[in-house]
C-alpha cells in the first residue's frame, strides 16, 4: 500500500524534495537555537564585548528570517504537494466512476460515493502533506534534541529521558482514543449527512404525509448522537493536552532542580543550564507532533485504502481490445439465443431468438416484472448478454466501441431524469455541439415550441434540480428534444408515456410518433392501446417471447396477448395516437 501511496508523489518529486529539505533546515535551525543561546551565555556575556554581541543578535535575526522563510515553503509548498496528490486522485476517482457499469451503480448508495470522491481524499490530502516529513523531522529533532542534552550534560539527559516513555504512553494512549472517536464520528456524520440527503431528496414525501414532526425526531436523534460523540472528544483533548502540558512542566522541574544542582556543584555551565532549559521544549515539540500524526494517519490509511478498493473494482462494460467503432447502423436488431440473469442463478431471461428490421417498430408487452426493460437494456450494453449474442447490422455489439454503440440508440424512459440547469442544457445534453437553430429545431418537433415561447428566459429558463419545475408531459418533452437532436437510428421507448394523463399523452404521442420515424423502435407499453399499430407485438412473460405477431392476429390466435387486451379492456381511457 506505501508503494501505492508513494507513486502518488512520483510526479512531485522535486516539490517533495524541497519541501522535505526546507523541512529539514528548519528543524535543524530549531536545534540549533538552544545551542546558541549556550554560547551566547557561556561564551559571549563573559566578554561583556558589545561589538560581539550585537554581531551575535544580527546573526541570530538572519537565522531567524532563514527559519521564517523556511517555514513559509513548508507551509505553503507543502500544502500545495498535498492538495496537488488529492485533486490527482479525485480526478482519478471521478474518472474511474465514469467507467463503471449500470451492475456496479445497482449496488451503491449515492451518499458513500460522494464521501469517497470528497471527504475520503480529504484525508488522504491531509497525510500526504503532513505525513512524511512531520513523521521525519519530528523524529530527527527528538532524537537531535536528545543528543544535545546528552552532550550538553549526560546524567541530566537521562533523568529527563526517564520521563519520556511516561509521555509516550500517555499520548499513545490519548492517540488511539482520538483515533476510534474520529472513526466514531466519521460515521455519524456520515449518518446524517445520508438522513439529510434522504429529507431534501423526499421532501415533497414528508409534506405530503405531513410527517414533518417524525423526521425533526429522527434528524434529533442523529444530530444528538453526534454532539455526544463530539463531547467524548473534547474530553479526550483535555485530558490529553492536560497531561501533556503538567508532562513539561513535570521535565522542566526535573531538569530545574537537576540542572541547578549541577551547576551549583560546578558541573554544568549557565549556558548549558539555559541550552540545556530551551532544548526540553525543542524536546517536547515532536511528541505532540506524533500525536498529532498518529491521529491523521489511521484517518488517512482508511481513506486511501477505500480510495484503491474503488479503483481496483474493474469495469465490467468495457469496449473490448480491437473493437471498432461502428459505422452508421441502418438498426437491424437480431437477438440469437439470449439469455440474461442480474445474478448468475437467477435468469431474468432465456432463450431469446428475435429479429427485428431496420426501421421495425416493434412492441414488448407482458406482465410487469417479465423482463421487457431488461431486454431493452441489453441492446446499449447496459448489462452484457450471459448466452447467445445481440447483432445490429450482423455486428455482434461487444466487438464495436460502447460509444459509437451507444451514440446510436435514443432511449426514453418513464422516469426522466434532467441536469439542474436550463432547458437549452438539458436538450443539448443529446449532442453537446448542437448549434442555437438545431436546439430550437428539436424542441419544436418535441412540441416543446410553445412552451418556449410562453416563458420569458424561453430556452434559458431554469429547470431546478431535476427538472421540478416543468410537469411531468413538459419534462418527457425535454427527453424527447433530446432524442431529436441525438438523432439515433435506433430508438427505445420504455412505458415512455405510462406516468402520463390521457391529454398530454396523446399530445407526446404525436411528438413520437414523428421521432419514430424511420427509426428501427422498440417500445415497451403498458397499455396494450398504444402500441396496437405496431408493426409487430411481442408478448414476454417468464423470461422468454410467449407470442409474436400484428394486433389482429394475436388476437384471432386467442393466446396470452387476447387475454392481455380482454383484462384491460375495461380501460376507458380515450384511445390516442399510435406509435
Ligand atoms: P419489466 O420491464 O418487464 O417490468 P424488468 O426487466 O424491469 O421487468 O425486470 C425483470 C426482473 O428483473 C424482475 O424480476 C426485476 O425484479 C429484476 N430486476 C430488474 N432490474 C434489476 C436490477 N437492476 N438488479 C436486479 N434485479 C433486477
Ligand atoms: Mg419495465
Amino acid at each position: 500500500m506505501l508503494k501505492a501511496f508513494l507513486a502518488y508523489y512520483r510526479p512531485h518529486r522535486t516539490l517533495f524534495l524541497v519541501d522535505f529539505g526546507c523541512a529539514v533546515l528548519a528543524g535543524l535551525l530549531e536545534l540549533g537555537f538552544p545551542m546558541a543561546v549556550k554560547a551566547f551565555v557561556d561564551v559571549l556575556l563573559p566578554r561583556q564585548d558589545w561589538g560581539l554581541i550585537l554581531v551575535a543578535a544580527a546573526g541570530l535575526a538572519v537565522a531567524y528570517a532563514l527559519s521564517a522563510g523556511l517555514m513559509v515553503v513548508v507551509t505553503y509548498w507543502g500544502h500545495v504537494l498535498g492538495i496537488n496528490i488529492e485533486t490527482e486522485m479525485r480526478r482519478r476517482a471521478f474518472d474511474h466512476l465514469q467507467k463503471l457499469s449500470f451492475r456496479f451503480y445497482d449496488g451503491q448508495k449515492t451518499g458513500h460515493l460522494v464521501a469517497r470522491v470528497t471527504r475520503d481524499l480529504e484525508e488522504i490530502g491531509e497525510v500526504a502533506h503532513h505525513g512524511p516529513e512531520d513523521l521525519f523531522i519530528a523524529v530527527m529533532t527528538l532524537v537531535g534534541a536528545f543528543a544535545l542534552m546528552f552532550w550538553v550534560h549526560p546524567p541530566l539527559a537521562l533523568m529527563t529521558a526517564v520521563i519520556v516513555p511516561l509521555i509516550a504512553v500517555v499520548t499513545l494512549r490519548y492517540g488511539g482514543r482520538m483515533t476510534r472517536n474520529w472513526q466514531a464520528q466519521y460515521g455519524r456524520v456520515g449518518d446524517f449527512n445520508a438522513r439529510i440527503e434522504e429529507n431534501v431528496g423526499g421532501i415533497r414525501v414528508v409534506k405530503a404525509f405531513a410527517n414533518e414532526a417524525h423526521e425533526r425526531r429522527l434528524f434529533a436523534r442523529d444530530n444528538q448522537l453526534y454532539r455526544e460523540t463530539k463531547l467524548d472528544a473534547y474530553r479526550i483533548m483535555a485530558a490529553g493536552q492536560t497531561l501533556s502540558y503538567l508532562g513539561l512542566r513535570l521535565v522542566q522541574i526535573v531538569v530545574l532542580l537537576g540542572g541547578a544542582a549541577f551547576v551549583v556543584r560546578g558541573d554544568l555551565s549557565p549556558g548549558g543550564f539555559v541550552g540545556f532549559l530551551l532544548l526540553v521544549g525543542v524536546f517536547y515539540r515532536p511528541l505532540e507532533k506524533i500525536g498529532a500524526v498518529m491521529e491523521t494517519y489511521p484517518r488517512g490509511v482508511a481513506g486511501f485504502r477505500r480510495f484503491q478498493a474503488l479503483l481496483a473494482i474493474e469495469p465490467d462494460i468495457v469496449d473490448r481490445p480491437g473493437a471498432v467503432p461502428a459505422p452508421p447502423l441502418r438498426g437491424e436488431i437480431r437477438f440469437e439465443g439470449v439469455g440474461f440473469g442480474y445474478e448468475p442463478d437467477r435468469p431474468v431471461l432465456s432463450g431469446i431468438d428475435l429479429a427485428v428490421r431496420a426501421g421495425e417498430t416493434v412492441a414488448f408487452v407482458g406482465p410487469s416484472g417479465a423482463g421487457k426493460t431488461t431486454l431493452c437494456s441489453l441492446v446499449p450494453r447496459f448489462y452484457d448478454v450471459d448466452r447467445g449474442r445481440i447483432a445490429i447490422d450482423g455486428l455482434d455489439i461487444r466487438d464495436v466501441t460502447l460509444a459509437s454503440l451507444r451514440g446510436q440508440i435514443g432511449i426514453v424512459q418513464q422516469d426522466v431524469f434532467l441536469f439542474a440547469g436550463t432547458i437549452r442544457e438539458n436538450i443539448a445534453y443529446g449532442r453537446l455541439d448542437a448549434g442555437e437553430d438545431e436546439i430550437r429545431e428539436a424542441a419544436r418537433r418535441a412540441r416543446l415550441g410553445a412552451l418556449i415561447d410562453a416563458l420569458p428566459e424561453g430556452l434559458d429558463t431554469v429547470i431546478g434540480e431535476r427538472g421540478v419545475k416543468l410537469s411531468g408531459g413538459q419534462k418527457q418533452r425535454l427527453a424527447i428534444a433530446r432524442i431529436f437532436l441525438k438523432n439515433p437510428p435506433i430508438l427505445i421507448l420504455d412505458e415512455a408515456t405510462s406516468a402520463l394523463d390521457a391529454e398530454t399523452e396523446r399530445e407526446i404521442h404525436l411528438a413520437l410518433t414523428e421521432l419514430a420515424e424511420g427509426r428501427t423502435t422498440l417500445v415497451i407499453a403498458h397499455r396494450l392501446a398504444t402500441i396496437r399499430h405496431a408493426d409487430r407485438i411481442v408478448v414476454v412473460a417468464e423470461g422468454g417471447i410467449l407470442e409474436e405477431g400484428r394486433h389482429e392476429d394475436l388476437l384471432a390466435a386467442g393466446g396470452a396477448y387476447r387475454r392481455l387486451h380482454l383484462a384491460q379492456s375495461l380501460d376507458i381511457r380515450p384511445e390516442p395516437g399510435i406509435v
